[in-house]
């Protein structure tokens, strides 16, 4: 074994860690009203809205694109604007006197200023047979992989609003969905799945299969259930994604970063944006609080 050398220790203005609309559009409005360096790191393709079908309750992105495609118009857009990029995830930042310290695996930034766009991911881990059997018949992606499951017999687990967008995607591409919806209640009036198909109040859910998934068992309604299926697609609630920031920024007990009005987290020349916060958690809230953040860049209030 031989420890990788890191590549040289990049000094710049600003970092933006996380590449969804929320570091994107950051990245771009410092850009635009301040002569200030920006390095955005993070891959788009990771994004929320990647794994996105078309985005409802909006209208500041478009209805009528997948997300995949907007977020990919998005940053391209950023290669015109003189932004550096690097696909790289942050393992780590560290203040360092008045500056900041980002580590990446291959390089290091050291910057004035860092601002954390990274978001929320699903937690699927903690569902037994899940890690064993992603992109094995496992998928944390339904827009990004029906078209693997077309003639096959799948479920989908959820438990937001966001996990009924899926479905209904899914099942304009895969006819064969059975809904495993965590909650108690449901509204199936608009759901174009009959009946027979949807349980509710699912516990327990284990994924089994040699190689590829080949069985889901749960609990639903106090009884046990289980299920045949070529494929599980896991839409779980999406949550903060700041487990590296926590020992040192103050975060609510959900793992969300605590910002001021200014963006400000509670460590210095740190802000934060975007899903990682205590926010709301929609599109259309990133866009609020972006207008806001762009407010504060171009009165010079902030950076
Ligand atoms: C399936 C699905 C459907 C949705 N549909 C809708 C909808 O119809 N309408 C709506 O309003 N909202 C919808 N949402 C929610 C919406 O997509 C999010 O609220 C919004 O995109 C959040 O943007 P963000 O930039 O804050 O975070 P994210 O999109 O989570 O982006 C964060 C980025 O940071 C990156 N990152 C994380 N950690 C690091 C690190 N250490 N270093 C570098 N990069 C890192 C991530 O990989 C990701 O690219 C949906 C979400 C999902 C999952």
């Amino acid at each position: 074994m031989f420890n990788m050398p890191n590549g040289e220790l990049i000094h710049t203005d600003v970092v933006v860690i996380g590449a969804g609309i929320a570091g994107i559009n950051v990245a771009k409005i410092i850009k635009e009203f301040t002569e200030k360096e920006v390095w955005l790191l993070g891959s788009p393709y990771e994004s929320q809205v990647a794994k996105a079908g078309y985005i409802v309750d909006s209208d500041d992105v478009s209805s009528q694109k997948v997300g995949q495609q907007l977020i990919k118009e998005m940053f391209e857009e950023t290669k015109g604007l003189g932004i550096k990029t690097k696909t790289s995830l942050v393992t780590e930042i560290e203040p360092q006197g008045e500056k900041v310290l980002s580590k990446t695996k291959f390089q290091d930034f050291i910057s004035d200023y860092i601002i954390i766009a990274t978001g929320a991911k699903q937690m699927n881990s903690l569902i037994p047979g899940f890690d064993d059997l992603l992109h094995q018949g496992v998928s944390d992606c339904a827009v990004c992989d029906a078209n693997l499951y077309k003639n096959k017999k799948v479920a989908l687990f959820g438990n937001h609003e966001y996990s009924l967008q899926s479905l209904k995607f899914l099942l304009n591409v895969v006819p064969d969905v059975y809904l495993l919806w965590e909650g108690e209640n449901l509204s199936t009036t608009e759901l174009p799945l009959d009946k027979s198909k949807i349980y509710l109040g699912v516990k327990n859910l284990r994924i089994f299969g040699n190689e590829v998934v080949e069985e889901v068992k749960f609990e639903s309604n106090k009884e046990q259930h289980s299920l045949k299926i070529n494929g599980l697609f896991v839409e779980s609630k999406p949550r903060s994604n700041s487990t590296i920031f926590q020992n040192l920024l103050e975060v609510t007990e959900n793992g969300e970063i605590v910002t001021d009005q200014y963006f400000r987290t509670s460590a210095k020349n740190i802000y934060a944006i975007g899903d990682v916060t205590s926010k709301e958690k929609s599109v259309a809230s990133v866009f609020n609080q972006l207008k806001s953040f762009k407010n504060l860049v171009k009165s010079k209030t902030i950076l």
